[in-house]
């Protein structure tokens, strides 16, 4: 769960977000894209109806015939020879829908309890409304686009002092601590064919702090980060600015060793013997300490990145004061 897309345990909410970037606007097909949840949608008005399509593909021959109404009937002409004719087709065949993104704004504002105030502020960017986030009085806009790059730059740009923005794909993680900019992916939950807002998570989301985020996450370097997905610990590395490269299974203790590290990284003592380390009660002896050590280290320079633990002439374990974490 969390932070970023790949987090969370939910792909129909995931799928829900992507459809809802790529269908702005438009009208589809939408009970064929997303069938599990398509009837509650209707029904909450999240989706609505668009038109009757005039043209659809003919099951017979494959090609695109006109749409023929006359009363409550609606009939394809089609000129092959095997199946040629007049046709009656089902209405729901040729019917298409949209999302209504007022509707949905609405449904998140209320969600989040906020003073709902649902404008259409630009194409795909919304202010929602208003509430009291950690105590600050705090406008939130949802922009349906699942690219992070342009929910941030219309973050950077939105002049109100206290700000969140919600979007519709996945955080890069690393390099990226700012919770100002939360996923929707992180926030919904499918739960018998109906779409929930998880006030919980966006809470614990905006609880956050700066770089210790949620999920015991931990930002070392701009391109190394640790974190905790379910029960398993992760290094994720990556070499460009957004969207991270690798992501590799380490054990609890060497999720541990940096943890402690990171904790102590600017008091006084921030170095450590790997006996001093195991008696943290991080491993019952100090050579499996030294071990995990050189492991994360390997892994991490395996990728031309730097070892984020270093040792000093005494012994002594710290991490490196290279890292972006120490800037
Ligand atoms: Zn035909």
């Amino acid at each position: 769960m969390l932070i970023n897309g790949d987090y969370s345990m939910n792909q129909e909410a995931h799928k829900f977000c992507e459809v809802m970037s790529r269908c702005y606007g438009e009208n589809l097909r939408l009970q064929e894209i997303i069938p599990s949840l398509f009837e509650s949608l209707l029904s909450d008005g999240i989706i609505k109806q668009a038109e009757v399509s005039k043209v659809i593909t003919c099951k017979g021959c494959g090609l695109a015939h006109q749409v023929l109404r006359n009363k409550e009937k609606y009939y394809i002409q089609c000129t092959d020879e095997e199946f040629g004719g007049i046709n009656e087709i089902k209405p729901e065949d040729s019917v298409t829908y949209k999302f209504d993104y007022a509707k949905f704004c609405g449904w998140v504002a209320d969600s989040l309890k906020l003073e709902k105030e649902v404008t259409e502020e630009d194409s795909t960017i919304w202010h929602i409304g208003k509430g009291l986030i950690k105590k600050n009085e705090t406008h939130l806009f949802v922009v349906f686009t699942t690219d992070f790059s342009v929910a941030l730059s219309i973050l950077e740009a939105i002049p109100k002092k206290n700000v969140i923005v919600l979007f519709l794909g996945k955080i890069p993680l690393l390099g990226h601590v700012d919770l100002r900019i939360l996923s929707l992916q992180d926030i919904l939950d499918v739960v018998d064919g109906k779409l929930e807002f998880l006030k919980k998570e966006f809470n614990k989301l905006t609880k956050g702090n700066y770089l210790s985020g949620p999920s015991g996450t931990i930002v070392l370097d701009t391109n190394i980060v640790i974190t905790i997905k379910g029960d398993k610990h992760c290094l994720q590395l990556q070499k460009t600015p957004i969207g991270f490269t690798v992501e590799k299974d380490i054990f609890p203790m060497s999720y541990n060793i940096l943890q402690n590290l990171f904790r102590f990284k600017d008091s006084e003592v921030l170095a450590f013997t790997s006996r001093e380390l195991s008696n943290k009660g991080l491993a019952r002896n100090a050579k499996t300490i030294t071990t995990r050590i050189l492991e994360i280290n390997k892994l991490c320079e395996e990728k031309d990145l730097i070892p984020p633990i270093i040792q000093e002439d005494n012994y002594r374990y710290r991490l490196n004061p290279k890292l972006s974490c120490f800037k």
